[in-house]
């Protein structure tokens, strides 16, 4: 930038627009019937490599261990196991809700039982004294069921 540029823009007044932009992607075959089974049936499911055994979550074309083509699925628990963690202390627009998200907030690499892969998604616990790798954790959903992530809240701690 010029020096000229540089003392136009300081008399520049500057103005924030918020926008609304509603969008649509396809989800293709594998999300659609991954969606349709969490919306319909309150249903987790994954994709399951017939070659290696191994489980996808959220649900893969093809194995990344062995290459073939998955094509069979299994049924995912929302119950499951804190791999990694962290809490989140950096203030940010949540691009979920378009509002500020609350700090500090836990988030963590959760292995849902039935899944070799992890999800990364939001804990209710936000104390690090209180978190371990190895906790078990719960799926907490919204009252109304809209088929996307977000009708599950966070994970919460429990004892088993
Ligand atoms: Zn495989």
């Amino acid at each position: 930038m010029s020096e000229g540029e540089k003392k136009e823009e300081e008399g520049l007044l500057r103005v924030s627009i918020n926008m609304d932009l509603e969008y649509r992607w396809s989800g293709g075959s594998y999300y659609t019937k991954f969606y349709k089974a969490w919306k319909e049936e309150r249903k987790i499911l994954g994709s399951k490599c017939s070659g290696c055994g191994r489980v996808y979550l959220p649900p893969r074309l093809i194995c990344s261990e062995c290459y073939k083509k998955i094509d069979e699925w299994a049924e995912i628990s929302d119950k499951g196991t804190v791999r990694a963690y962290t809490v989140v202390y950096q203030p940010f627009v949540d691009p979920r809700t378009g509002k500020p998200r609350q700090v500090p907030y836990g988030m963590a690499l959760i292995q849902l039982d039935g899944a070799d892969t992890t999800i990364n998604y939001f804990l209710e616990e936000n104390d690090l004294s209180k978190m371990r790798i190895g906790m078990r954790v719960q799926a907490v959903w919204r009252d109304e069921i809209e088929g996307n992530i977000t009708d599950i809240m966070f994970f919460r701690t429990i004892e088993e």
